[in-house]
């Protein structure tokens, strides 16, 4: 299937560039632990790339949250750089939900790779994996946790779907992926909780503890509020951290 864009080309090539080069950094990352579980760790540490798989969803779920919420609450679009390129996405999220399963496969996911190539460097040029355990666990948490970032938008775009394969539907009934039920909880006005899109595992606990309001109040008093952070169109309806009228998380 052909589809447009109604973005920049340049941003469009970076995401492009991005796609392939964190799939290179995965698997170089994903070498050096390689080397470590068959060599120096090879009889004491095989359970840990599993644990760490599992461990970095759950990291991820959090991190999409975050993000997310961050996307959603601070800034505007005409911010210079992040503008148009990352905050404008979120904001036409809550304006046109459907609008991202008319998005192919490079602008579904070529910003959660932008973010994520520095980390996936980083990780690569400073993390010792194949010569200390702490440093392999950690490289495999790491890998682990930027595939699943990497997947996050994938899962959400498949939650606005309305037709879908029967085993990503199987994926969703298992709450195994965001499901589309749980995501419409975020979809609901004031659109102010349940900001995790990757399982959504996170956003009962997260709801209850008040996370997010928490952080957006102390962020509005720290910072007075200027205009150019809580942005023009906010009316401050999402202080009062209220449940949706019409859907109850749970
Ligand atoms: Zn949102
Ligand atoms: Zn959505």
């Amino acid at each position: 299937m052909s589809q447009s864009y109604d973005y920049s080309p340049t941003h469009r090539a970076v995401e492009i560039a991005s796609i392939f080069g964190l799939g290179v950094a995965l698997g170089f990352i994903g070498y050096e632990v390689y080397l470590g579980l068959a060599g120096p760790f090879r009889d004491q540490a095989l359970w840990l790339a599993p644990l760490m798989a599992f461990v970095a969803y759950l990291a991820a779920d959090f991190v999409s949250g975050f993000v997310h919420f961050m996307g959603d609450t601070f800034g505007h679009e005409n911010l210079p750089v992040l503008g148009q390129s990352f905050i404008k996405p979120f904001r036409d999220h809550h304006v046109d939900p459907r609008g991202i399963t008319r998005h192919d496969f490079v602008e579904t996911n070529g910003n959660n790779c932008i973010v994520t190539i520095p980390a996936a460097l980083l990780v690569y040029f400073l993390v010792p994996a194949r010569s200390e355990l702490w440093a392999n666990a950690f490289a495999a948490f790491s890998a682990w946790l930027f595939f699943w970032v990497f997947m996050t938008n994938q899962f959400h775009k498949w939650s606005h779907l309305e037709e879908i394969p029967p085993w990503i539907a199987a994926l969703q009934r298992f709450k195994l992926i965001l499901g589309p039920d749980h995501h419409d909880v975020h979809h609901t006005p004031p659109f102010d909780k349940y900001y995790c899109i990757t399982t959504g595992w996170l956003n009962p606990l997260l709801y209850k503890i008040r996370f997010f309001p928490t952080i957006e109040a102390t962020v509005r008093w720290i910072s007075g509020s200027p205009e150019w952070l809580v942005g023009p169109e906010d009316d401050g309806s999402k202080d009062a951290g209220a449940p949706g009228a019409s859907t109850n998380p749970s």
